[in-house]
């Protein structure tokens, strides 16, 4: 809703936070949307009604950096209207300062990754006379503030914590070191604060992320030691890990997983590809094989439990056998969520200079041929999901019914479930009859 005079006059400054990306970059918006509520702004409902628009952007592949820009230009029609500032920051800021001073003037501010913290100050050093009238929060209003929004901003069941940032591994194709920096990981105490807090804002499920979870302290000990603190944190009901990078340190982990009743049924190990040489060549570890053994792993330590993958087609030098490698196992394996990107260039990164480059039009062509495998095996897995019984978390009730996710379901990223109960409670634990499906989403009905 656009801003009227006498908002301007009787309310202090407002802020919305439009976020692009992974679950990650919600985290960082939420460390933001902290910040600026400690240098006494509001939070705006939409962008329309506030007067910073922030926007957390991301730059992960080619389309990614096409959406981004996309939302600051519809941004930049917005703040016409509305007379906002509007400050870009994360990844694609972080990699695009210059083409955003020199091509973007209506961009009031830029700043890049690792300074999410401290957007508040920046604001106020950038725009001081915003500030003037402002007074900060006492510690005990920003506490009960920074709950009360989180309820009604995050009004879901679920919540992010981070507990590192960067990544020293080095893929050949990905920019996120040369954007997020070396691997540094958060205490375990912030950890257990942040999780604290969450659960006392309602979240049910904690989902702890990171560029690279299984790098935690760079000890496995360490991450089973954080792990075992988390899953004790009181009210915590299910606890899911995301980002496993498929070596030895997450086969440890697993262990865990038959032991933790709390770890969701869910592994998120991004493979990339399956064939040793285009691994090799992508700067990671890891073949066919022991990708098999790792994922028939983690099915027998915890029963009912799916796998997300993902694979990355056209890597310079792939060949057919390689692509043919990735539809066999798929077919073989099984996994029941998967991801396909086709290999964008990044500059600055070393696949960027690589020989053996293959037309966009070649890697859409392997892209097709690995979907139509995996969306026949997608028939089989949603088949063999009907008539099941799944526990399950109420994420959403309307007036048409509750929008329901089983835990073999990452939030925002997997399936749900539709049922048509509007007495559910938002939270609410349980469980869940699949009974159809539909695209990628099923419908059913609420059991207990
Ligand atoms: S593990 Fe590889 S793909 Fe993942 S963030 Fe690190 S460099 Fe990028």
């Amino acid at each position: 809703m656009p801003k009227t005079k006498e908002k301007e006059d009787t309310l202090p400054k407002s802020f919305y936070i439009t976020t692009l990306g992974c679950p990650k970059n919600t985290v960082d918006s939420m460390s933001m949307h902290q910040s600026l509520l400690k240098e006494g702004l509001l939070p705006a409902n939409d962008p329309e009604a506030s007067d910073f628009h922030l926007i957390n952007t991301c730059t992960f592949i080619q389309d990614a950096t096409k959406e981004t820009i996309q939302t600051i230009l519809d941004s930049i029609d917005l703040k016409k209207k509305n007379n906002q500032k509007l400050v870009v920051v994360g990844c694609f800021a972080e990699r695009a300062g210059k083409e955003i001073s020199d091509d973007l003037p209506e961009v009031d501010l830029h700043f890049g990754t690792g300074k999410y913290d401290q957007a508040g100050d920046i604001l106020k050093k950038t725009f001081p006379l915003d500030f003037k009238e402002i007074k900060e929060f006492n510690e005990d209003i920003l506490e009960r503030l920074t709950l009360s929004n989180s309820i009604e901003n995050y009004s879901k069941p679920y919540s992010y914590v981070k507990i590192s940032d960067g990544c020293n591994r080095g893929c050949h194709f990905c920019i996120i070191p040369n954007l997020r920096g070396k691997f540094r990981d958060s205490s375990e105490e912030s950890v257990l604060s942040d999780t604290r807090r969450a659960i006392a804002a309602g979240a049910k499920e904690i989902a702890l992320v990171s560029q690279d979870t299984v790098f935690y302290g760079k000890d496995t000990d360490k991450l089973l030691g954080l792990i075992e603190s988390v899953s004790e944190v009181e009210g915590l009901q299910i606890l899911r890990l995301l980002y496993l990078y498929p070596d030895k340190k997450t086969e440890r982990l697993l262990d865990l997983y038959g032991k933790i009743d709390k770890i969701a049924p869910y592994l998120e190990s991004p493979l990339q590809h399956v064939s040793k040489s285009v691994l090799k060549s992508m700067n990671r570890t890891g073949e066919y094989s022991y990708f098999k053994s790792l994922f028939e792993k983690a099915r027998s330590v915890k029963p009912g439990l799916e796998i997300r993958t993902s694979f990355i087609l056209g890597f310079p030098g792939e060949t057919m056998a390689d692509v043919d490698e990735i539809i066999r196992f798929i077919q073989d394996v099984k996994p029941e969520k998967v991801n396909l990107f086709p290999y964008s260039p990044q500059e600055g990164t070393k696949g960027f200079d690589l020989e053996g480059k293959l037309k966009d039009k070649e890697i859409s062509k392997r892209v097709n041929l690995v979907r139509d495998a995996y969306l026949e095996v997608l028939k089989d897995t949603h088949q063999s999901r009907i008539g099941k019984i799944y526990p399950a978390i109420v994420d959403e009730v309307t007036e048409e019914g509750a929008t329901v996710r089983r835990f073999q379901d990452a939030p925002e990223i997997d399936e749900v479930v539709f049922v048509e109960d509007r007495n559910l409670q938002v939270g609410q634990i349980g469980k869940v009859r699949v009974e159809s499906f539909f695209e990628l989403d099923m419908a059913g009905s609420w059991v207990a």
